[in-house]
């Protein structure tokens, strides 16, 4: 087992995680990726933890991360174990970057962000010749283009994915990056299952390519329908997303379960939020969750 490794979680046989970033509070969209993952992870006896995404300080709101924790434990979504805080993690990363360094899996790329956009890509075979150490402030790259991954999602079926470019890991501004704190800290945490939403699945090759390179075998994954806003988006924080209002937990939370294939009985919006859970987490069954993306009105 590798060094990165936490001992805490890994003797139970499913552990799941919700890792939002705290960019803006939750809205609905992220209500169904949380309530899905939940229910996934204790349908299955597993445990299923919170880690806050905060590694990205200029796309931060100020007070968001207390009001998504906030909504989650209004809405009964109660973690097990400690919350976990990227932006406390930063020892961890340039110990997982350390080690692919050492593996020859990681090299300096100098390319600007305008020299990217006028190439199409960046010049990998110019980043790779150059000597490190060239100039302080260098993104790292890691060395995965050309490597495909075929596995199952649980919802999208048999996916087979090329890696196209060579991911950042850390970036020239000097922080690190998503796909390295994402699978830096579900290394950590014995996350064994993610299930999240389906704007993620593209990032599973690259992901799983992490995975192995720091020693561990990659999760099993499940991409969940995305809602979308009347003019076709997702319902993202960028596009303005309404906040969840965390006094109508139990309307919301059948709503979200309305959207991940449950028929719910009517009054069940009348319970408290624990028990709309617990009566979903005894009937949850993958395959009523259909994989489409959709407005909230059409199921
Ligand atoms: N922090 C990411 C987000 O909020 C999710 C990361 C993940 O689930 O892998 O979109």
């Amino acid at each position: 087992m590798s060094t990165l490794a936490n001992s805490q979680f890994t003797t139970v046989r499913y552990v799941g995680r919700f890792a939002p970033s705290p960019t803006g509070p939750l809205h609905f969209g992220s209500l169904v990726c949380a309530v899905g993952s939940y229910l996934d992870a204790l349908a299955h006896g597993g445990h299923w933890l919170v880690r806050m995404e905060d590694l990205d300080p200029p796309r931060e709101m100020p007070g968001a991360a207390d009001r998504i924790l906030r909504s989650l434990e209004a809405h009964g979504l109660h973690w097990h174990g400690p919350l976990m805080w990227q932006s406390k993690r930063h020892d961890a990363y340039a110990e997982a970057l350390a080690q692919l360094s050492a593996q020859s899996l990681l090299y300096e790329c100098y390319c600007t962000r305008e020299e990217i956009r006028q190439t199409g890509g960046h010049r990998r075979d110019l980043c790779r010749s150059t000597p490190t150490g060239t100039t302080a402030t260098a993104a790292l790259r890691f060395h995965c283009a050309g490597a495909s991954e075929s596995f199952d999602d649980l919802w999208h079926g048999p996916q087979k994915q090329e890696v196209c470019e060579d991911p950042i890991l850390k970036r020239r501004d000097g922080l690190y990056a998503y796909h390295l704190g994402v699978v830096v800290d579900d290394i950590y945490q014995g996350v064994n299952h993610i299930v999240r939403g389906a704007d993620l699945l593209d990032c599973c090759g690259v992901q799983r390519q992490l995975f192995r390179a720091l020693g561990q075998k990659p999760p099993v994954y499940g991409h969940l329908p995305l809602v979308m806003n009347d003019g076709g988006q997702k319902l993202s924080k960028q596009n303005h997303a309404a906040a969840l209002d965390d006094q109508r937990a139990s309307e919301n939370l059948v709503k979200a379960l309305g959207f991940l294939g449950f028929h719910c009985p009517a009054q069940l919006d009348r319970e408290s939020p624990q028990a709309i859970l617990g009566w979903a987490t005894a009937r949850w069954q993958r395959h009523q969750v259909a994989s489409r993306n959709r407005q909230l009105h059409e199921h």
